[in-house]
């Protein structure tokens, strides 16, 4: 659970929100109970409920540590292509128990799912609802982030906040270990394809703006298993 207001100095800790309904109705939790937070940066948080109220929980804080359940070594960027249907909620899920810290949505060349700014935004607010899901889930400490929806144009943009930048490309490319190996770059974009893949000019263009080719063996995954194959791969290789 994310708390929403963390008062060290009185020990205090208060959530609201939907966690409110969670906590009361689905885990059934009262009075004394014991719950797992995360201040969503960072540190987890061992709380006793005090008051349960219409809105909000106010609880105790017993104990604080580093969270446990986030990737230390390497930060990995999970950029898509936006897929078709449910797709996306699968990435954002799977992908939040794999380790990913952020989500970037984008459109390429043969991306069919058209969305205007009103509906990014409001699929947006659902996708970062996912993740928080999937981050409480899977004892992150972190919420990953997922950014807005970016075309092609911004998602290049974005190279030079990276360390190092893996292009899913199944017509060619080296392995990820062939990519790692001596590298140690501490934060990672992974790069992955709609239904129909990427153009040759697309990964052209990427190389000239210096990722690099990333192959992820001779079977053509689908555009959501990509993504998480990858990541799986990476945070494997870092040991974490
Ligand atoms: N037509 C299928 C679908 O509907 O999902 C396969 C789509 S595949 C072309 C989508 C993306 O996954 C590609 O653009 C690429 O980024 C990645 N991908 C799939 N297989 C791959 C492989 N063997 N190596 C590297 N990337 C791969």
């Amino acid at each position: 659970i994310e708390a929403n207001q963390i008062d060290v100095a009185t020990q205090s800790l208060t959530l609201t929100g939907d966690d409110v309904h969670h906590i009361k109705n689905v885990m059934r939790l009262e009075v004394e109970g014991i719950i797992l937070c995360c201040d969503g940066v960072g540190t987890d948080y061992r709380v006793m409920i005090e008051q349960i109220s219409g809105k909000e929980i106010r609880c105790r804080i017993l104990e604080s540590f580093s969270s446990t359940g986030e990737p230390e070594r390497v930060e990995v960027t999970i950029a898509f292509s936006l897929p078709k249907g449910d797709k996306v909620d699968w990435v954002l899920q799977k992908g939040t128990e794999l380790g990913a810290s952020a989500f970037l949505p984008f459109t390429s060349a043969r991306t069919v799912v058209k969305l205007d700014e009103k509906k990014a935004g409001k699929r947006r607010d659902r996708w970062q609802r996912i993740v928080k899901e999937a981050a409480e889930q899977s004892r992150r400490g972190r919420i990953p982030t997922v950014h807005s929806l970016m075309n092609w144009r911004q998602c290049l943009a974005q190279f030079s906040s990276y360390d190092q930048i893996l292009f899913a490309y199944e017509r060619g490319g080296k392995a990820l270990y062939q990519l790692l190996t001596g590298r140690k770059a501490r934060s990672i974009l992974v790069i992955v394809g709609p239904e129909g893949g990427f153009t040759e000019d697309e990964a052209t263009e990427v190389v000239s703006e210096g990722a690099e080719l990333l192959h992820l063996g001779p079977r053509i995954l689908r555009a959501e298993t990509a993504p998480l194959a990858a990541i799986a791969c990476i945070h494997y290789t870092y040991g974490e």
